[in-house]
Parts: C-alpha cells; sequence; structure tokens
C-alpha cells in the first residue's frame, strides 16, 4: 500500500470538493428566512410611523387649532355684527332716499305750480304793475311757525265798527287774541282810527280786506286791486304803525266777481310777499237780519274737528249778535281741547281750492 498516496492532492478531487462547498453556501445563502415576511414589516412599520408622525402632529397643533378656531368664530361675530350695522346704514340711506324723493315731488310740484301762474308772459316781459307801488311789499316774516295741536282762529271782516270796543272786552276777557280783516272806508276818520289803534294795542293781528270792499271796483282789474289794498296798507301803517302781512279777499278767494282775475292777484300779492286767508267755519251772520247768537255760535262750531279752525264772522253795527254768541263759541272750542291764535304767515293758510282755468 502506497501510505503517500494517501497524500497525494488529487486536482480532480479538489476541485469536486470545492464546487461542494460553493454548492452548500448557495443552499445555505438561498434558504427563506423564517418568522414575518419583510414586506408587511415594512408596511407595518411605515404605518406605525405615519400614526404617530400624526399624533405628534394632533397634539403639538392642537392649542393653535383651538385658538385659530376661537379667532375664526371672533371673526365671525365681527363680520355679523359689521352686516347688522351695514343693513341698518341700508336702511336709513332708503329711508332719506325716500323723503328726498318726495322732497323732489314737491319741488316740481311747486315748480309746475309757478309755472302756471307765472307772471311772465311766454317771451318773458313782466306785467306793468309789478313795477307799479314800490312800497306795497309785506315786511319779513320771522315769527314762530303754528305746528299741530288744535288751534282756532276767530277773524272778523269788515271792521272796526261801533261794536269793535264790544268784540275786544270779550275777547280780553277770555284771553284769546284774533284777526280784524278791516276795511278802509270803515277805518277812516277819528272813531274808526281810535278802533284800529284799540285793536293794535290788544295785541291782535289787524289784516286787510280791500278799501272799498265794493266786488265790481275791487276786482274791475289786477290793477284795481292792488291800488285799494296798497291804500289800505300805507293807511294801516300811518294809522297803527303796523304792516300788515295778511289780506282776504271780499267774498273769499273765489267769487262770482273775480273769477278772470284771481289768479293773477295770488301770484302778485304773494309775488309781494302777501298771505291770504280763507275760512273753513262761518258764523253765516252776514245775513239780512240778525240771526240769533245761539245759532250763529252753533255755525261757528261746526268747525270743532279740524285740526286748524278758521272761523268767519263780521265786525259791523249790524252784527251785534255775533258778539253775543262769541263767549259761547270761544267755551265752546275751549272744552273741545282747542287753543286760539291770531292769524300770522306762521299760520296754515286756510284757502279755497281753485279749479284750474285753461
Ligand atoms: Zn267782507
Amino acid at each position: 500500500m502506497d501510505h503517500t498516496a494517501g497524500h497525494n492532492t488529487d486536482p480532480d478531487q479538489t476541485e469536486e470538493l470545492r464546487l461542494s462547498l460553493e454548492k452548500l453556501e448557495t443552499a445555505v445563502n438561498t434558504t427563506p428566512a423564517r418568522g414575518v415576511p419583510k414586506p408587511l414589516f415594512i408596511a407595518v412599520a411605515a404605518l406605525a410611523m405615519v400614526l404617530g408622525i400624526m399624533a405628534a402632529y394632533l397634539l403639538y397643533f392642537d392649542r393653535d387649532y383651538q385658538r385659530n378656531l376661537a379667532l375664526a368664530h371672533a371673526g365671525y361675530e365681527h363680520a355679523s355684527q359689521e352686516r347688522d350695522e351695514a343693513q341698518s346704514a341700508l336702511t336709513k340711506v332708503q329711508d332719506e332716499l325716500s323723503r328726498a324723493q318726495a322732497d323732489l315731488a314737491q319741488a316740481r310740484d311747486t315748480i309746475g305750480l309757478l309755472e302756471e301762474y307765472s307772471l311772465a308772459a311766454p317771451d318773458g316781459t313782466v306785467p306793468e304793475y309789478t313795477r307799479l307801488y314800490p312800497d306795497f311789499y309785506a315786511p319779513a316774516w320771522e315769527g314762530e311757525a303754528v305746528t299741530g295741536g288744535k288751534v282756532c282762529c276767530l277773524t272778523f271782516d269788515d271792521g272796526p265798527s261801533p261794536n269793535t270796543g264790544r268784540v275786544l272786552e270779550v275777547l280780553e276777557r277770555c284771553g284769546v287774541k284774533a284777526t280784524f280783516f278791516v276795511v278802509g272806508s270803515a277805518c277812516s276818520g277819528q272813531a274808526g282810527q281810535e278802533r284800529m289803534r284799540a285793536i293794535a294795542a290788544a295785541g291782535h293781528t289787524i289784516a286787510m280786506h280791500s278799501w272799498t270792499h265794493d266786488y265790481k271796483t275791487v276786482y274791475a282789474s289786477v290793477e284795481a286791486f292792488l291800488d285799494e289794498f296798497s291804500t289800505l296798507y300805507q293807511y294801516i301803517y300811518e294809522v297803527t304803525g303796523v304792516h300788515p302781512q295778511l289780506y282776504r279777499f271780499p267774498g273769499g278767494s273765489i267769487n262770482g266777481y273775480n273769477r278772470g282775475v284771481y289768479q293773477e292777484i295770488i301770484a302778485e300779492m304773494t309775488r309781494r310777499g302777501f298771505v291770504y286767508f280763507d275760512w273753513n267755519a262761518s258764523a253765516q251772520d252776514a245775513t239780512p237780519r240778525p240771526r240769533p247768537a245761539r245759532d250763529i255760535a252753533a255755525d261757528c262750531l261746526k268747525g270743532v274737528g279740524r285740526e286748524l279752525v278758521v272761523v268767519l264772522a263780521h265786525d259791523s253795527a249790524a252784527r251785534g249778535t255775533t258778539v253775543d254768541a262769541l263767549p259761547a263759541i270761544i267755551e265752546g272750542y275751549q272744552n273741545a281741547g282747542y287753543t286760539f291764535s291770531a292769524l300770522h304767515p306762521g299760520v296754515t293758510p286756510v284757502t279755497f281750492g281753485y279749479p284750474k282755468i285753461r
């Protein structure tokens, strides 16, 4: 036996052994690991990480979130408040707009009236009478306007007369101021002048009612009307020191005699600053025979219920029963809650509506 043979290196055997060893290593390396598969493990780990980050985010940012929520809520409240304020501002503007629209409509009406009663002819020329009587203009009125409440204004036309003193006594006793629309022909002469001064001294209003009270003369033309009234205007001033501002048409602003001229008269007298008053209650005392005081009072009291009553009565020698009726008239209105006022430009004019003549 060759013992050394066993120690001899056979190249083939070595190669065979090396290959077997490689196979074994390969087999070891490719054997799958036991336990959790790798992809699932990664997925779980990633999910856990995401959840962890979210939790950290929530914990960390929760305070900010609450604060932002409170801020947002406050912002909402503020916006609501601003919206309410804007809404009320809008309502206010809308109110102002409707008021302005009403004013505009009124202004348009006034313009229409001015155009309708304009003194100027279409070519712009004005009537000659506008240049007459340069001193016949009403003084400016600076008193207080009478607004609201029940007010009764007693007026006495055609005076002064022998009854004026009695009328003044009753008014004085009752603490009532009234208005006297005087006629020139009745107030000329010593007695007439003294009665005029007594009226003015007692604080009543003296107003104009023409010089002649003759319809055909007064309403013959605009010039005729101006002539009578400017004469009376100057006369009242000379006797009493008072410039009258008010006038009343003989027969009222609309009557059977002035149809052709009254609109022009109103326009011209208004231009000169004068205010006219008709009436809305009447003593009905311009009758051929005097009426009983009781009936006169009853007629005068028919104005009860109106906000502003202008009572027409007459101050003339034949109207004694009118004076007799005065205490009952005054008491009747006082019992109905009225106060009395003399007329002045601050009292809303009571005038008859006049038809439009084209
Ligand atoms: Zn009269």
